[in-house]
């Protein structure tokens, strides 16, 4: 596997028509560090912090949390990390954080985790915001908030952020961040019927169709009965996402994708046909869709997923999967 990861490791992903694609990598243990130079990602798209949380018994000490998040700038280098704020609570069940309400939780996907938990235990939130930013003394922040399902949220993530950092700056003599980038997760569909208001707050904007397509079918990611019956190239999909591209035109907002579906042949080239430019995607995919790249012209795989999401065939997987194979794709 060294050996293949070797090889593609300096693909550069440029389409035939010479656009440079951003392909990046998904993270979260201490291990994927030295997995960013060996696949050649350009840095780390998503960056799960909730690992960290998850594996230790109590809450994590500020401290430890800091010296983290600078061991993944340090190993990242000059490449850029997304670090997203933890995503605990619903399934992601740790001892430390349960109450009755959360014990009770019946839809955990839907429950209380994520930025909900974090804007109401703002003692957990404010030290992780503390952490990311002495970490990031000297360089740019980038952190992205997860299930904003109302641009209030991001809202008020991001003043916590901000409080934090004017405290550093009128107490403590340290090095503060270059700049932070603020991003939210497009993952909870109702966010994508106010994206208008939403966009001109943020730097970046990344979908996380994991979650997005569970709430899309109403179909929980996690049970295997469901699995295979909702498909990434299905027409509902496939139509979302590029209403979020269309969206996202005319704003000053780098638009992403980090659920699995990007590292997956024909949903990258569906992806890339419908306007995504930068992908984050699992490490062992980075060679492999750095190669797929190479292959596409985005004017033509852009006409034929127009004409797809229009008009879809009955069998869209099929439908894209010959239009591939015609091409040598
Ligand atoms: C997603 O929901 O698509 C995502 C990338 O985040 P996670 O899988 O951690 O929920
Ligand atoms: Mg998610």
């Amino acid at each position: 596997r060294r050996a293949a990861y070797a090889e593609l490791r300096d693909v550069e992903p440029f389409t035939r028509c010479g656009t440079r694609i951003q392909v990046m990598m998904n993270a979260g243990l201490r291990d994927d560090l030295t997995t960013l130079q060996l696949v050649g990602a350009d840095g780390i798209g998503l960056f799960r912090t909730e690992f960290q949380f998850l594996v230790s018994a109590t809450l994590p000490q500020r401290e430890k949390q800091t010296r983290f998040y600078k061991d993944v700038l340090e190993a990242a280098g000059d490449k850029p990390v997304v670090f997203r704020t933890v995503d605990i609570g619903g399934d992601k069940a740790v001892p430390y954080l349960s109450n009755d309400s959360s014990l009770e939780d019946e839809n955990p996907a839907m429950g209380w985790r994520a930025l909900r938990l974090a804007l109401e235990r703002e003692g957990l939130f404010k030290a992780q915001a503390r952490a990311l930013i002495e970490a990031s003394g000297g360089k740019t922040l980038r952190v992205m908030f997860p299930m904003v399902s109302e641009p209030w949220e991001f809202d008020a993530a991001r003043k916590v952020f901000e409080q934090q950092l004017d405290f550093l700056r009128q107490h403590k003599r340290i090095m503060l961040p270059e700049a932070i980038e603020y991003g939210a997760m497009i993952e909870v569909p109702s966010l994508v019927e106010v994206l208008d208001q939403l966009l001109p707050k943020v730097s970046f904007v990344s979908v996380g169709t994991n979650d997005l397509t569970q709430f899309l079918f109403a179909a929980d990611r996690a049970n295997p009965k469901l699995a295979a019956r909702y498909d990434w190239l299905s027409p509902s999909i496939l139509r979302f996402l590029k209403r979020i591209v269309d969206a996202s035109r005319g704003h000053d907002v780098t638009l992403g994708l980090c659920g699995e579906m990007g590292g997956r042949r024909l949903e990258a080239l569906a992806l890339l046909g419908l306007g995504y430019r930068r992908l984050s995607i699992t490490p062992v995919s980075v060679g492999p869709i750095k190669e797929l790249i190479r292959q596409i012209d985005l004017a033509e795989v852009g006409a034929f997923m127009n004409g797809l999401v229009a008009q879809p065939p009955a069998d869209t997987r099929a439908a894209i999967a010959a239009w591939a194979q015609e091409r040598g794709i």
